[in-house]
């Protein structure tokens, strides 16, 4: 990777998770502590997580949600650049410490895009996008014929994917993965999908999103693992940050346009618009 920015997606916060669930399920918050940081809409609430215990270390899209035994969840979103860490480093927002080893788990975030805050369990209504967030693209409640109820809005594929709404944990690199993948263009207005591209799409997002996870995530500029490691999927990215090189598949040159502000990579001759 040629030091690319880009949000850990779902398979790196699943990755996340895995590493912290045996290390904080069970553990009791001894304290917590904001570091260079405000509260506000981003950190509140830590407060009320001090003396209680952590029961699961769950995940929804790209939140981790830590129940507490209070009745209240403390809310995790890395954001860009948030990396959670036992060390201490630069860039910190919170310390939390535990009862557990390593006794303390830091919030590292340069960019400060990433949130850290407790909540009434299961109240969104700070976290509009936890809350509008549609299934799980791993489990059960995400198969075509639910797909297609959610793609029936005239917003691009690309732009309605981002929203979270149709599928929860798909970010930019794994839409442009799987568009490409089941042959969208990315500006294709979504209701305009056939039945058969929507059963692709719904399989290209599950293939994409398992053979990351295997990967432990892509390798990003600052996303790294609980350990410290970086991901490994970054090689197996077939059309994400490739403009100029050849299509995989046809050998056409991979072109890179702008949606939703976001760069957004496509083949121009496997991901056609229909003519109008
Ligand atoms: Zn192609």
């Amino acid at each position: 990777m040629k030091g690319r920015s880009a949000i850990p997606e779902l398979p790196e916060v699943e990755t996340v998770r895995l590493e912290l669930a045996p290390w904080l399920t069970g553990a009791v918050i001894i304290g917590a502590a904001l570091l260079d940081a405000r509260p506000g809409p981003k950190y509140a609430g830590l407060e009320r997580a001090v003396g209680r215990r952590i029961t699961a270390v769950n995940r929804r899209g790209k939140f981790l949600l830590l129940p507490l035994d209070s009745g209240d969840e403390l809310i995790i979103h890395l954001g860009m650049t948030g990396v959670l860490s036992p060390q201490p480093t630069s860039h910190l927002r919170v310390k939390l410490e535990l009862d557990a080893t390593p006794s303390a788990l830091y919030f590292r975030d340069t960019r400060r895009f990433g949130r850290f805050l407790v909540v009434p369990a299961g109240d969104y209504t700070s976290l509009p996008t936890l809350a509008a967030l549609g299934p799980e693209p791993l489990g059960p409640d995400f198969y075509p014929a639910q797909f297609a109820k959610a793609l029936r809005v005239k917003t691009a594929i690309k732009t309605h994917l981002l929203s979270q709404r149709p599928v929860a944990g798909v970010g930019n690199i794994y839409a442009d993965e799987a568009l490409w993948r089941a042959r969208i263009h990315p500006l294709m207005p979504s209701a305009h999908l056939s039945a058969q591209s929507v059963a692709c799409l719904c399989q290209a997002i599950k293939e994409v999103l398992r053979e990351s996870l295997e990967a432990h995530g892509t390798t990003l500029s600052d996303y790294r693992t609980v350990n410290g490691e970086a991901g490994g999927f970054g090689s197996f990215l077939q059309v994400y940050g490739r403009a100029g090189e050849p299509c995989l598949r046809c050998g056409r040159t991979i072109e890179r346009l702008v949606v939703a502000g976001r760069g957004t990579h496509h083949c121009p001759h496997c991901q056609q618009l229909p003519a109008q």
